[in-house]
């Protein structure tokens, strides 16, 4: 930062110190969000993080690495602060992993082991096909259909602004692994929880019910499910040899990084928000989830430019949100008692915000109306939805504490989400611009609002 920026910076901390009066022009915010729009830290974080780090499994040495590369980062860009929060995790790591039609078409598939899999031997297993279009099909079949056998299961997830494609056919990924295992399968393969005819398997969580003991359990690439599905319907049994070697090492450190924008005004409580540190292995983590990272920080940051505002903003970069969200849970429990008063978290990628769902008390509306009037120019519209505020703040915000979804256009997400694909040049730099110019204006508001900011009601 040199001095020139510096000076430039403070104009807006001026405008916002005095009471608002009669004023020609564009307001503080309107200017911090319209220059945001030229935002390039956003992008910077996700270059180096990607460049520098790479691939960062939970628990692994590579997510260690991310929070050291996180905690000189968000020091040079001037947090306050700064610091790790470590906990202790199950931590699995990936093996092997290949899948090749035996019979009655040998050729080989492309294949990843889902998260938590269990292992074939070394050397893999050979065994039969059986297909199922979808989860209930699976739990319709008898066990004596399903043991020794490898489950195949289908399903038709189709792209959706929204995501909710990702919500409604979740389950294949997450339950059926499990299912199969009760049933005695040998194994499963899905087809990819995903939306694109590359040919990368897409990995993610799966788990597993209490006492079941984890299955090989993988997905196969679209095109190769279909091709499976074509093999299928030519009516001869389908052999598959498949070998997934991934394994359990136990309880490993992982952490939160926590930064700071600090607040004049301690009464007036802490807004909380960020994204997730951790990746998966396959890609460098690019949309999921350095862009909400930096997003977060990039957006923190030009508030902090503006002086001293009145509420703290807290910026965490949770750990291991992908392998059921040890990082939010060990956070919750830490703080709890802290008077957060607004959450919200960014993890769908780096495409542009479409949609604002703010959940807040009725007496709080002035304060969204003014956040509102804010985003419209950006092309943004206000929904109805109740603000989740994502995997690692959805806690606070079920609790009754105020929250702001920033529904980002999920159109292409699940083409990239867990692929090898999810890499850098897959970031449009204007898009997430965007983002960080919705995410500085509201910011601007809640940071700086004389209000009190008082909640929303707990979710059902
Ligand atoms: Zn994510």
């Amino acid at each position: 930062m040199n001095q020139t920026f510096l000076s430039a910076a403070l104009l807006p901390l001026l405008a916002f110190a005095v009471p608002a009066v009669a004023q020609s022009g564009p307001s503080p915010s309107e200017r911090l969000r319209d220059a945001a729009l030229g935002d390039n830290v956003a992008f910077d974080i996700i270059e180096g993080l990607t460049t520098e780090v790479g691939p960062r499994l939970a628990g692994s040495e590579a997510e260690a690495r991310a929070r050291t590369w996180a905690v000189a980062k968000l020091r040079a860009l001037g947090f306050r602060n700064v610091h790790v929060e470590e906990y202790r995790m199950p931590t699995w790591l990936r093996g092997a992993e290949t899948a090749e039609i035996v019979a009655p078409f040998p050729q080989r598939m492309a294949v990843t082991a889902l998260g938590h899999s269990g292992a074939t031997p070394p050397q893999g297993i050979t065994a039969q096909i059986v297909a199922f279009d979808d989860l209930d099909a699976l739990k319709a079949a008898p066990d004596a259909s399903v043991r020794g056998k490898i489950v195949f299961v289908s399903h038709g997830m189709r792209p959706a602004q929204d995501g909710s494609s990702y919500g409604y056919f979740g389950p294949v990924r997450r339950a059926a692994p499990s299912i199969a295992a009760t049933k005695g399968a040998a194994a499963v393969v899905i087809r990819s929880l995903g939306t694109d005819y590359h040919r990368n398997p897409h990995t993610g969580l799966t788990s597993w019910a209490e006492g079941v003991s984890p299955i090989p359990a993988g997905a196969l690439s679209i095109p190769d499910a279909e091709n499976l599905q074509r093999m299928l319907a030519r009516g001869k049994p389908v052999t598959m040899h498949l070998v997934l070697t991934p394994r359990f090492v136990g309880d490993q450190v992982s952490g939160n990084v926590v930064a700071e924008v600090p607040g004049s005004d301690p009464g007036a409580g802490i807004l909380l928000i960020g994204g997730h540190l951790d990746s998966w292995d396959l890609g460098t983590g690019a949309i999921d989830d350095a862009a909400g990272v930096a997003i977060t920080a990039a957006a923190a940051r030009r508030i902090m430019e503006t002086g001293r505002p009145r509420r703290t903003i807290r910026v965490v970069w949770f750990g291991s949100e992908e392998v059921s969200g040890y990082g939010s849970k060990a956070y919750r429990a830490a703080h709890q008692a802290e008077n957060v008063v607004f959450v919200a978290e960014s993890d769908f990628g780096a495409d542009r915000v479409w949609r604002m769902d703010p959940t807040f008390a009725a007496a709080d509306k002035p304060i969204v109306d003014r956040i509102a009037a804010l985003l419209a120019p950006l092309g943004i519209t206000v929904g109805t939805q109740r603000a989740e505020a994502g995997a690692d703040l959805g806690a606070w915000a079920k609790a009754g504490v105020a929250a702001i979804e920033l529904n980002q256009d999920g159109t292409r997400y699940f083409d990239l989400h867990h692929t090898p694909d999810d890499t850098l040049d897959k970031i449009d730099p204007a898009q997430l611009a965007q983002n960080v110019a919705a995410w500085t204006a509201m910011l601007s508001v809640l940071a700086y609002a004389r209000e009190e900011i008082h909640g929303a009601p707990t979710a059902p």
